[in-house]
């Protein structure tokens, strides 16, 4: 069986992103996805600004936009006592002073049209074909092995690729898969359809170690996601109607922004969602995306460092095949781990500084007072989190300054 120069697993942003980006470099692909397109992923729908500017670098940005993407230009913020605050993606953040956005689109759209945007540029996908493992050889991956539409299969390649979510069969055969030691999160999301007052802002509200992100989505749609301890689904998944329902009323504002509206499709359920990879790079194979770890889902990224580790990928592969180096080298798989984990390591810290702060309802009112005194604190701190501000940022006594001096 003749070999492929790179096989990637999975589909999703990460995965057609960098067939894609392969494609544009005249490197062959074959793409291969357990599920058949569109199809839906458990997800907020939000694409912060962060993520819209790396759509931007990456030529995608119209295609996204011309699908229908909401724009949306900050969040409104309700703290377990009800302190309530807007803040705005600030446009500080930019260099031409342009008004920062955020996207929403549901990812059943977003992820065929990247999906298809590969297709065009020549990627090979196998659709309906579920990776069961990996085969290796002289110390190092060269190939999959999966189930498809005409049974089990073979395929086989110089470097293998994991881009297949955070229940990565590549990272679990690798040994690499490490559940998070302490946060223990589920997730629960639902679509309403109908009139609601949200149109050009998201609403995050804080609960007692619980809290429920709303995203306007197209013209009538409304995202809702709840996240919970994992305790609290246990033994109750045969009722995730009422698990929802009961969850959502510790969220008044959340149940108005509703009250217009209708619930559509099921409630779909996940977690524990946080985990991580030991490394994101072996011999021969590399893990990008959600496969290489995942934290939570509160700061709204996961789609952009899908993106970010599809282009750093991209550009290992790449240079790699040009030198000739089609084992990729000790040092190619370490600066791309280094380089991915780092990344990483920045996204969790963030997101645990964040868990810090909204586990603990009384930490989390009075932050949310000091934001909703500070205005332009809020929005600093709303740039860090959409990723277009450095989290160093907050603590910088010139920005601060800056801050302050302009109230
Ligand atoms: C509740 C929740 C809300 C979220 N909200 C947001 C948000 O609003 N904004 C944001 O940016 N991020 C959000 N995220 C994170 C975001 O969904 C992920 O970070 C993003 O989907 C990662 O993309 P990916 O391509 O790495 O993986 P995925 O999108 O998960 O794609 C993986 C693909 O691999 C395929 N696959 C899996 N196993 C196999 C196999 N064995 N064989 C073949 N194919 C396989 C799957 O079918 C899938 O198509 C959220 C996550 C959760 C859990």
């Amino acid at each position: 069986m003749p070999q492929i120069p790179v096989i990637v697993i999975g589909a999703g942003p990460a995965g057609s992103v960098l067939a894609g980006l392969l494609a544009q470099r005249g490197v062959e692909t074959l793409l291969l996805d357990k599920a058949t397109f569109p199809r839906e992923k458990i997800c907020g729908d939000y694409l912060s600004p962060g993520t819209v500017r790396l759509l931007g670098q990456l030529d995608l940005l119209d295609l996204v936009r011309s699908a229908g993407a909401r724009r949306l230009r900050g969040m409104t913020v309700t703290s377990p006592d009800g302190t309530t605050f807007t803040a705005e993606f600030p446009s500080t953040a930019t260099n031409n002073g342009a008004s920062p956005f955020a996207l929403s689109i549901p990812r059943a759209i977003l992820d065929s049209l990247l999906l298809k945007w590969a297709r065009r540029l020549g990627v090979r996908c196998l659709e309906g074909f579920r990776v069961t493992d990996l085969i290796g050889a002289n110390g190092r991956i060269c190939g999959v092995t999966g189930i498809g539409p005409t049974g089990s299969e073979t395929y086989r390649g110089q470097i293998v690729v994991g881009a297949d979510g955070r229940d990565s069969v590549v990272a679990r055969r690798l040994d690499l898969y490490r559940p998070h030691p302490t946060l223990r999160r589920m997730a629960l999301v639902a679509y309403y359809e109908g009139i609601s007052e949200l149109t050009d802002h998201g609403l995050i509200s804080v609960g007692d170690r619980s809290y429920c992100i709303l995203n306007p989505v197209g013209e009538r749609l409304i995202n809702a996601s709840i996240v919970v301890d994992q305790g609290i689904v246990q033994g109750r998944k045969g009722q995730l109607d009422d698990l929802f329902d009961g969850a959502l009323q510790a969220f008044p504002l959340a149940l108005s922004a509703l009250h217009d509206t209708g619930r559509r499709g099921p409630i779909r359920c996940l977690g524990p969602l946080a985990f991580r990879s030991g490394h994101s790079a072996k011999a021969g194979v590399l893990l990008i995306g959600d496969a290489a770890g995942f934290y939570d889902p509160f700061t709204g990224e996961g789609v952009g460092h899908a993106l970010y580790s599809a282009r750093l990928a991209a550009h290992t592969i790449g240079s790699a095949l040009d030198e000739d180096d089609s084992g990729l080298t000790g040092t190619r798989l370490a600066q791309f781990d280094r380089q991915q984990r780092k990344a990483l390591k920045s996204r969790e810290r963030l997101g645990a500084a964040l868990q810090a702060i909204i586990r603990r309802p009384l930490a989390a009112n009075a932050v949310a007072r000091l934001l909703r005194r500070h205005q332009p604190l809020a929005d600093l701190l709303l740039g860090v989190i959409g990723d277009l501000l450095p989290p160093h940022a907050l603590f910088s006594p010139r920005t601060l300054l800056n801050v302050l001096y302009r109230e």
